[in-house]
């Protein structure tokens, strides 16, 4: 763990992408307020590549979203850290969990879980395996739930209350595969790099009880949390899957500017004459969370036709 434990700890925000494909303008969304909530706190904002699943990976994906953070003046604190050397911090956090008695050995397939739901009126992981105990043969690791309100109070989307173990159920956070997941690898590293507080797309909402679950558990702080509406294009999420198309490098400005639509915010009056640092400079000063609409979704084509 890292050194840095102090009494009130000042402002630490991130960006955590996963590397799947280049930045769409959800994805910048969710970087430029993640980054405008840190400075105007005069805080620190750091750039974390969420890389735990190569086989959703392409080869340079990474490096793509870092050039492109920096054509657009996202200027992060310092290193970047990617999850794929953090195997043994996670594997730490699944020792802890275990010798807590909160994990065990998951050996069913995909189709074994679906015809044990159908033969139930189930909807989440029926349990099948929660008496288990040590196995040779592959499996994944889940973790036990409980029947408990979870409340997270989230800065702009007010609060959001889940039964984790009735809507989630046992949750995987290591796979069969090997790899871990991002239930796991998301929390440790943000105790690990000191986060203090959350902003990113809503469309994560509904995973931060389990997160805040594996928090309680684990000991680490709570953090503070803050869900933007997503970019959605004809009701769709903006997203690789919806075939978005990546940001361009091009007009940093222009694009800068409709960030700062999406989320509510004021532009300068001028700003066909400023550059994209000053842009953000201008945006931290008169940055305001309150302005962010308080919606878990918002057509960016349609605000776009209207302004
Ligand atoms: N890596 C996740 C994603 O790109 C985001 C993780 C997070 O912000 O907690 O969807
Ligand atoms: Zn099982």
């Amino acid at each position: 763990m890292s050194e840095f434990h102090p009494k009130y700890p000042r402002y630490r925000g991130r960006f955590a992408p996963s590397p799947t494909g280049p930045l769409h303008f959800g994805s910048l969304v969710s970087a430029v307020a993640s980054y405008l909530q840190a400075k105007a706190q005069a805080g620190e904002w750091l750039v974390r590549i969420e890389d735990i699943d190569p086989p959703r990976e392409p080869a340079g994906a990474a490096d793509d979203i870092l050039r492109t953070l920096e054509a657009y003046g996202l200027n992060w604190d310092g290193p970047v850290l990617y999850q794929s050397t953090r195997r043994d911090g996670y594997e730490e956090a699944l020792l802890d969990l275990n010798r807590q008695h909160f994990t065990y050995p998951c050996t069913c397939s995909r189709k074994q879980i679906q015809e044990a739901l159908s033969r139930s009126n189930k909807t989440v992981y029926p349990e099948t395996c929660r008496g288990a105990t040590a196995t040779k043969s592959p499996h994944a690791t889940r973790v036990k739930t409980e029947f408990q309100d979870i409340p997270i109070r989230d800065a702009i989307q007010g609060l959001f209350t889940q039964n984790i173990r009735e809507h989630v159920g046992d949750f995987v956070v290591k796979r069969a595969d090997g790899f871990y997941a991002y239930q796991l690898a998301v929390v440790v590293d943000d105790a690990y790099q000191n986060i203090t507080e959350i902003v990113r797309g809503s469309d994560l909402l509904d995973n931060t009880p389990r997160q805040a679950y594996l928090q309680r558990l684990l000991d680490f702080p709570l953090l503070q949390y803050a869900h933007i509406p997503i970019a959605t294009s004809n009701g769709d999420k903006m997203s690789k899957q919806t075939k978005a198309p990546p940001v361009s490098r091009q007009n940093p400005l222009e694009t800068g500017v409709q960030v700062l639509k999406f989320l509510g915010q004021k532009v300068p009056d001028q700003w066909e004459f400023a550059t994209v640092d000053e842009l953000w400079q201008w945006a931290i000063r008169h940055w305001s969370l309150a302005a962010i609409p308080k919606t878990r979704s918002l057509e960016y084509g349609a605000r776009r036709e209207n302004t």
